[in-house]
């Protein structure tokens, strides 16, 4: 069994990422295997409660109100809404569900206080509850844990040198603060980051640096190509290969072998094969449903033939928590 290290220098990930890929892939199947059953993988459903219209500058987001897209702003949607999209969600399979909302930090009013009642309400469901809404204070996290949350996503997109290219409304540091207040909550951390941004090599160690140096290692840390969107400045990004995705993917699972590996945004591009070739390095976990926030993702059909094809199963949901936040109750809807 490998052991889980939090002090990977980056001349050993550079070590690992680099290696013949075909090594690379049996020796990430092989910690897979040792870790977690490789015929699971997580089914997640990302919903897009607040839409467009952010202040932040992420080169790679449609969202952001300075770009020119074909995004079309929306207010925070109702509570009844989100509650009856995740039904759909849960009886299609999904055991994660993700609300995201296009804020650079949550403010204490009143729509954080219907995402507070969103996430109890998909608790009750019986369903892991995830947001990504931007930063949080040490008092928000602690709110949201109190609601049921059970997962926050805040990725760190690059490395740290590399993050000012991308962003420039917010420092590296103010995203490893808000993980800090996440990881203190109790709430389990999605961290991950982005491909094909025009970052090199080393900036995709460095990035793998930082997540598996973290105190805790995230539980999970999505793995995302950039699908370029028209508008924004990374729309002339040519497409990554699946040959990156899998070293990316690969090398995450050995230095972070209990974490959840997802394979997340520009999924839509890869076929049956790809997409195999991503589990057989380690990826545990995908988003179901037909868009991710704005961007197109494979549909529904799609995914159940894939895990008939592959013969693979939905993970069931709280697998690893040792109880559940609340006790569930099925809400009528
Ligand atoms: S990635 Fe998030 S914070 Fe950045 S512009 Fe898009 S919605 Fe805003």
């Amino acid at each position: 069994m490998t052991d889980v290290r939090n002090d990977w220098t980056r001349e050993e990930i550079a070590a690992i990422y680099n290696s013949p890929v075909l090594d690379l892939i049996y020796r990430a199947a092989t910690v897979h295997r040792q870790h977690h059953d490789p015929q699971e993988v997580q089914v997640c459903t990302l919903l897009s409660v607040k839409t467009g219209g952010c202040p932040e500058d992420c080169a790679y987001c449609p969202q952001a109100a300075r770009y020119h897209t074909n995004v079309k702003v929306h207010k925070l949607m109702e509570v009844d809404e989100v509650l009856s999209a995740a039904y759909r969600a849960k009886e299609s399979g999904s055991t994660r569900f993700c609300m995201g909302a296009a804020w650079r930090e949550v403010r204490d009013n009143r729509d954080f206080d219907k995402v507070l009642e969103m996430v109890k309400g998909v608790n009750q469901m019986g369903m892991e509850v995830c947001c990504t809404l931007g930063m949080l204070t040490e008092s928000q996290a602690e709110k949201l844990k109190n609601a049921g949350l059970y997962a926050y996503n805040h990725n760190l997109d690059t490395s740290e040198e590399y993050y000012g290219d991308i962003i420039s409304t917010r420092t590296y540091d103010d995203r490893l603060d808000t993980l800090g207040h996440v990881r203190q909550a109790g709430i389990s951390v999605c961290s991950g980051g982005i491909i094909g941004m025009g970052e090199s090599h080393q900036d995709r160690i460095g990035m793998l640096y930082t997540l598996s140096n973290l105190p805790e290692h995230p539980e999970s840390v999505p793995v995302n190509a950039l699908v370029p969107v028209e508008g924004t400045p990374l729309e002339e990004q040519p497409r990554v290969s699946v040959w990156e995705m899998v070293r990316m993917i690969a090398t995450a699972r050995i230095i972070m072998p209990k974490a959840m590996v997802r394979l997340s945004a520009g999924r839509v591009r890869m076929n049956v094969e790809e997409q195999a070739l991503c589990f057989l390095a380690g990826a545990n976990s995908i988003f179901a449903g037909d868009k991710l926030l704005t961007t197109p993702n494979p549909e529904e059909d799609m995914d159940r033939q894939l895990f008939q094809t592959l013969n693979i199963r939905p993970r069931k949901a709280f697998k690893d928590a040792e109880q559940p936040a609340v006790v569930f109750e099925q809400i009528p809807l």
